[in-house]
């Protein structure tokens, strides 16, 4: 079988075993496995060529929910798509979720994944209540913030690394619709994207677009997005599935994604909002999954694939980062389509390797075409590391094993709890055992 990351970098054949709820020893048959979800983590995080993937699919049941209590426990496939559509309509939603929903619970607590209310909720692993790891010795755990505390704290986050986990039982959110009242606002720079995210911190959700590839006065603007749960009691799930009907059916020329293409597009992006605030109502699924609509959208960057690279600074100095990385960025004239820009809050991950801390993240998407790409990120990375500031796992396949061992403190505490017969290509990467 043959499996990619989102990114389509690394491209390997993968061999996989489909895993079955019995309650009986799981097939850890092999001495090096790694669970895998729905693959939507870019890089290599998700794949263990010639190790084993437990496709993690078929554990696809949900065993219980309380629906005064909004506590649910699933397998660990169950997509966050099938809970949404099963719970929203009894008025409870996802208490954080990414930009895609094609992603399933254990590959959620395995990235401690955020999303545009970690400002005020942190991250997933914050509503886990407990789970089930099953290590490679057959041993069976229930972890949770005060039983195997230490296990649950490798685990999440823990990269798929610790065992598998089969059910998870997390608490949801009470929500008043499934529209989000939306309100975006231009900005003209950085120095006013701060302000405006400090003047919403009350806002639920925050998430702002830049245009990187915009030099001199324009460096650094883009639109704003702040909402709240709508108050007009309306749960209709529009639903956008796998089968949405739009769709890249193949890979699309390289040549097709250029700086002159791409300044085009930032600039018509920025403009089709010609007042500086905007508001409208928003069904959930075009606010927090635009790119759900657009099925196989990672194919436009070609057959080569492309790199996201997405960072953490501490506020101390993260104007003065995210300034000097778009002026890197414009001059080589790589620029992203995809620029994402957001303040992290102060609620602690309970995850070891979790990789969001208090602070800005910048994440950006990079077309391959050929070295140039992986040397500019290197020097970006020189300035994420001077900075005390890290990249994510989840959406790396490059970043050296300096870069990972220095922004990952607790990497020495984690590798107690990391199962021995559990790896990934990431892991043999940032651990100095493989190259790229
Ligand atoms: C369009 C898009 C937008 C995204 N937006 C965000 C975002 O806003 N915030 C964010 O944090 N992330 C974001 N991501 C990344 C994505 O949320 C994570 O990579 C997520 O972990 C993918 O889950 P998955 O089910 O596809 O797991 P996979 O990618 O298949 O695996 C991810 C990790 O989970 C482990 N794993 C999977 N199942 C289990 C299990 N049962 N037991 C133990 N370990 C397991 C795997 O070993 C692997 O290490 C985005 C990705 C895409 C494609």
């Amino acid at each position: 079988m043959k499996y990619t990351p989102w990114g389509n970098f690394p491209n390997t054949q993968e061999n996989s075993v489909p895993l079955n709820w019995t309650g009986s020893p799981l097939p850890l048959v092999s001495d090096s496995c790694l669970p895998r979800g729905l693959g939507r983590s870019y890089g290599d995080s998700c794949l263990n060529s010639p190790g084993l993937l437990l496709d993690c699919t078929p554990l696809n049941h949900f065993l219980s929910f309380d629906s005064e209590q909004g506590i649910l426990k699933a397998e660990a496939g169950v997509t966050l798509q099938e809970i949404i559509e099963n719970t929203l309509p009894k008025g409870w939603f996802l208490p954080v979720t990414p930009g895609t929903k094609f992603v399933t619970l254990g590959g959620a607590i395995a990235n401690d994944v955020h999303g545009k209310n970690h400002h005020i909720d942190g991250c997933f692993g914050n509503h886990v209540l407990r789970f089930e790891l099953v290590r490679s010795n057959g041993e069976r755990h229930i972890c949770s913030p005060t039983e195997n505390r230490e296990l649950f704290r490798a685990t999440i986050g823990g990269l798929g690394l610790t065992g598998l986990i089969t059910w998870v039982e997390f608490q949801l959110k009470k929500v008043t619709s499934a529209n989000i009242d939306v309100e975006t606002i231009k900005f003209h720079n950085l120095k006013e994207f701060f302000e405006i995210s400090e003047e919403s911190k009350n806002y639920l959700y925050t998430v702002s677009w830049v245009d990187c590839l915009a030099t001199g006065d324009d460096l650094g603007r883009g639109l704003f997005m702040r909402g709240q749960h709508s108050s007009d009691g309306d749960f209709s799930s529009k639903s956008v599935n796998s089968q949405s009907p739009l769709n890249v059916p193949f890979n699309l020329p390289s040549f097709l994604l250029n700086g002159l293409t791409m300044q085009a597009f930032n600039t018509l992006y920025y403009n089709k909002q010609f007042s500086k605030l905007s508001k409208s109502k928003q069904n959930y699924n075009p606010f927090f999954y635009p790119l759900d609509a657009v099925r196989n959208w990672n194919r436009i960057y070609g057959r080569n694939g492309f790199l996201q690279y997405q960072f953490v600074v501490p506020h101390e100095s993260g104007q003065e980062v995210v300034e000097e990385i778009f002026k890197k960025i414009s001059d080589s004239r790589m620029g992203s389509f995809l620029a994402v820009l957001k303040n992290f809050g102060k609620i602690k991950s309970p995850g070891l390797l979790s990789f969001p801390r208090e602070g800005v993240t910048l994440a950006l998407d990079f077309a391959i075409k050929g070295p140039e790409v992986f040397q500019l990120l290197e020097e970006l990375d020189k300035i994420i590391i001077s900075n005390h500031g890290r990249i994510y796992p989840a959406k790396d396949a490059r970043m050296s094993t300096e870069m990972f061992k220095a922004s990952f403190p607790n990497l020495d505490e984690f590798l107690k709890w990391k199962d021995p017969n559990f790896s990934s290509l990431f892991f043999r990467r940032v651990m100095g055992e493989t190259k790229i």
